[in-house]
């Protein structure tokens, strides 16, 4: 099959979170199955081009611009660093900046983007069989297809797949923006969108042929008041169109028997060394030299969705446990300014570092005893699955992927420490279940052997994928 794969970050070029790793790990896996996946994304002015030898493809693309056909140039790179074809959008006005998100034209950056999509394919003359978008700043695809490129030949026979990597997030704009993406004909307004509003991700769950979620558990909860969002509603429409589908991890890039930024290199048969990394990780965070306390880590954006708030909460009883924590995240700066207090609140216990750093985060996780997701929602989450192939015991909330990935200790089969209800009493109470095995070193490495050898790769979540896209062209060409 040919899929063009867009999306707005993309590891190793661009990484803010989760998606980016999705978009580095599934369309290599699905290149692995023989298909021709192609990723597109813009280009940020941090990507350094000489790194992933990015090279121009000529000539510029002419992108339209509001209603008038006014077009504006932009120079197209390609990269093959990744072994998948990558595409990137360079116009300076809308993505020579430092981050990927948080302006507030980021809608029109990326119904700009959106439209650079739709002119790239004619352009090179390449029409995928399906194209894949991701979250709202991909919604703006989907209504195009579903209006005016339904009258375009080219575009018409295009099967459309959109993945929800978080319902939180949803881009929602006044419907002047309908004009700025060339749209001319009246749209009519979904049952979720406020009169006078668009929902950039409502659009892509309305109008693509198959809808997907990161988890089937998540998928199931986005249908409730709960974790829905407000688009609920729409969803319930929509049910027999949605799917869910773990993400996978890239076994290659998140391998601690080869990881470079560990101080010892480890696998489930010689897990003594990763006292060697428990050791560096304490030095790196300034936590005295203890191989017997438990250190736990917490690797994250520092925002609500991921329960930092039961950790504030919880904290005199926590340290009162006698255990080490590392924090490693960055966020709101509310969370950022709590967490920063700890060091001297729990001194010799607590370590905050207010910090994205990849390397930093391979040691924690090849050293920490046990890994902290409490998220209060979690779509899916790579976190906990990178802990459990790096040996660190994931303590989670029973929630979305972290429930569809981690079985407690007291099942059979259990990886980790599972809790609900979301409140600091069940949070713990985990945290005492996860001390009581930890002084049995024999039993806690049971645990870890069965954590490490959970399969995360991609290869099973890439056939799932492969499913979707044939019903997604099945659906779209009946
Ligand atoms: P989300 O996508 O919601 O941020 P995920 O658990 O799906 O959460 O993915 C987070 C990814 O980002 C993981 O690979 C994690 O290791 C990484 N990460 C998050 N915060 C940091 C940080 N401060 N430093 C290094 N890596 C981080």
């Amino acid at each position: 099959m040919e899929i063009l794969y867009a999306v707005a970050e993309a590891a190793p070029f661009v990484k803010v979170g989760g998606l980016a790793d999705v978009a580095y790990g599934l369309p290599r896996a699905l290149r692995a199955l023989g298909h021709d996946v192609r990723v597109i994304l813009p280009r940020y002015r941090t990507i350094n081009g000489s790194a992933y030898d990015l090279r121009p493809l000529r000539p510029p693309l002419p992108v339209p611009l509001g209603l008038t056909g006014e077009t504006r140039l932009v120079e197209i790179e390609v990269s093959e660093a990744t072994g998948v074809p990558t595409y990137f959008i360079w116009e300076e006005h809308y993505f020579g900046r430092d981050e990927v998100y948080g302006y507030p034209d980021d809608p029109q950056r990326f119904i700009f983007f959106c439209r650079a999509v739709l002119a790239f394919m004619r352009h090179i003359n390449w029409r995928p069989q399906v194209l894949h978008g991701n979250d709202w700043h991909t919604g703006f695809l989907f209504l195009w297809l579903a209006t005016a490129g339904r009258r375009d030949r080219f575009y018409r026979p295009i099967a459309t797949v959109f993945t929800i990597h978080n319902m939180a997030y949803q881009g929602i704009t006044g419907d002047a923006l309908l004009a700025f993406g060339g749209i001319h004909e009246h749209v009519e307004r979904l049952e979720v969108e406020p009169p006078g509003h668009v929902n950039w991700l409502a659009r892509g769950i309305a109008h693509a042929d198959v809808v997907n979620t990161v988890s089937p558990r998540y998928a199931r909860e986005i249908l409730t008041p709960e974790f829905g969002f407000g688009l609920e509603p729409l969803l319930q429409r929509r049910a027999d169109r949605l799917f869910g589908i773990l993400n996978g991890l890239d076994p290659e890039a998140w391998d601690p028997r080869s990881d470079p930024a560990l101080a010892a290199r480890f696998d489930a048969e010689t897990l003594e060394r990763r006292a060697e990394n428990k050791r560096a990780a304490q030095h790196a965070f300034g936590l005295p030299l203890r191989e017997e306390v438990p250190l736990f880590a917490l690797i994250g954006r520092l925002i609500e969705q991921k329960g930092v708030d039961l950790l504030l909460e919880t904290a005199d009883a926590l340290f009162a446990r006698g255990i080490q924590v590392a924090i490693l995240g960055t966020g709101m700066p509310e969370y950022e300014a709590a967490f920063a207090q700890w060091p001297s609140r729990f001194p010799g216990q607590a370590s905050v570092r207010i910090a994205f750093d990849e390397e930093l985060s391979r040691l924690l996780y090849g050293g920490a005893d046990v890994f902290l997701m409490p998220s209060k929602f979690e779509p899916c989450g790579l976190g906990q699955m990178i802990a459990m192939r790096y040996g660190a015991l994931p303590l989670v909330h029973a929630v979305g992927g972290l429930a569809d990935t981690v079985r407690d200790v007291s099942q059979e089969d259990g990886t980790g420490f599972v809790f609900a209800p979301f409140t600091g009493e069940a949070f713990l109470a985990a945290v005492d279940r996860a001390l009581a095995l930890y002084r049995d070193p024999a039993a806690w490495r049971v645990i870890q052997r069965r954590a490490m050898a959970q399969d995360f790769s991609w290869a099973a979540s890439a056939r799932a994928y492969e499913d979707l896209y044939r019903r997604a062209i099945a659906w779209h060409n009946p």
